[in-house]
């Protein structure tokens, strides 16, 4: 029996949590984490997903394997990671609600045409006067709280705060150094560091562009609680007894502080949808950025150009949910036999 490869991870997001939880029964795992605890409880994310995430409600790159690796994590994690079913998807305007029709022609096992009047009825506080998309494949669910539960789960050693500086190939294995001082050798490293990238120049010169978001959470009246999932103009998802409305897309952003401006552009947006947000009160804003590959919109799992052992598993974009446990599935197969992955997810 070959003795079990070691693989160092560097990046405790969504990308790392899901390589590890897949990773920790064939190997042995340890996660590198830049920031501590607290700060990753605030990171900012909508927690939506849905296999048909374009703008025209087109399925999305393998959606359906997607789907059911993300649907057999939390099957392993179980009531640990609770999940919202069910997402309206209302149309902004009559050219999407025609593709939206088109939509729950093409896919009615996913989606299910709901015309203006049918959504007054069954969705009173919302307001959609082109129709709406009922995705009941879709749903919401914490990324942070996620996270938390795939990496005690897995039971590895996470190291943190330890902030990874340089790394170092050789035949045989791969050297980390971190801002402590030490040095950690591994059979293989994975590098999830998401917007991390562009401080390590063998990273920077890749084609990823980074897009800044802002989510800000409301508190309102009891009944926002009863809402559904809304993805509309913005995304409005109650939980906790607090309504959190996300989000912005800015690629061009000088810091990550939250701006007073798109707080109230998010909440004019989401009144759009749901009048009765007008009476609620804005407790917070968070931020956050989402790494896209720009010219080819999909994630990247793939050894670095010239090296072996060591990878990249980053790109998400704004499809974390659905792309972070597919990928991550892959890896056990993929670091032995890196050619079998497909191409489009390949550096
Ligand atoms: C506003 C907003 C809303 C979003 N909404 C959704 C949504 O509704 N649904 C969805 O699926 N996705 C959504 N996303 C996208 C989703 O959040 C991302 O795809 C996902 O978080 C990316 O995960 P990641 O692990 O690649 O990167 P990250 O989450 O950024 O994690 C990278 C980690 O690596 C650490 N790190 C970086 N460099 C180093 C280093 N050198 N050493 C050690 N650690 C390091 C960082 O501290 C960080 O914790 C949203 C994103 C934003 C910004």
């Amino acid at each position: 029996m070959q003795p079990s490869p070691s693989i160092g991870i560097v990046g405790a997001g969504l990308a790392g949590a899901c390589a590890a939880f897949a990773l920790h029964r064939q190997a042995h795992v340890e996660v590198f984490e830049a920031t501590d605890a607290t700060n990753q409880a605030f990171r900012a994310t909508g927690g939506l997903f849905h296999p048909l995430m374009t703008r025209r409600a087109r399925p999305n790159w393998q959606h359906e394997a997607a789907l059911t690796a993300l649907e057999q994590l939390l099957a392993e994690v179980g009531d640990q990671v609770p999940v919202r079913r069910g997402l309206l998807r209302v149309a902004f305007d009559e050219r999407q609600a025609a593709d939206f029709r088109e939509a729950a022609c093409a896919y009615p096992h996913w989606v299910q045409w709901l015309s203006p009047e049918a959504v007054r009825e069954r969705f009173p506080q919302v307001r959609a006067p082109y129709g709406a998309l009922w995705i009941s494949q879709g749903g919401a669910l914490s990324a942070n709280r996620l996270i938390d539960v795939l990496l005690a789960r897995s039971g590895v050693p996470v190291h943190r705060p330890v902030r990874v500086v340089d790394w170092e190939e050789t035949s045989r294995q791969v050297l980390l150094h971190t801002d402590r001082g030490d040095t950690h050798a591994f059979d293989y490293v994975i590098l999830a560091p998401g917007y991390g990238y562009r401080l390590h120049p063998e990273l920077a010169r890749l084609p990823f562009q980074a897009v800044k978001g802002q989510v800000i959470s409301l508190a309102g009246p009891a009944s926002l609680a009863t809402l559904p999932l809304v993805l509309a103009t913005v995304h409005l998802v109650p939980s906790d007894g607090l309504l959190f409305v996300g989000s912005s897309y800015e690629p061009a952003f000088t810091d990550l502080a939250p701006s007073d401006a798109q707080t109230h552009r998010l909440w004019q947006e989401a009144t759009r949808w749901v009048p009765e947000v007008m009476q609620g009160t804005v407790v917070a804003a968070l931020t956050g950025v989402r790494v896209i590959r720009p010219r080819r919109p999909l994630p990247v799992l793939s050894p670095l150009p010239g090296r072996q052992r060591l990878w990249l598993f980053s790109g998400l974009g704004s499809r974390g949910l659905l792309y972070a446990p597919l990928l991550a599935s892959w890896l056990p197969e993929a670091l032995r036999e890196p050619e079998r992955l497909p191409a489009a997810v390949r550096l």
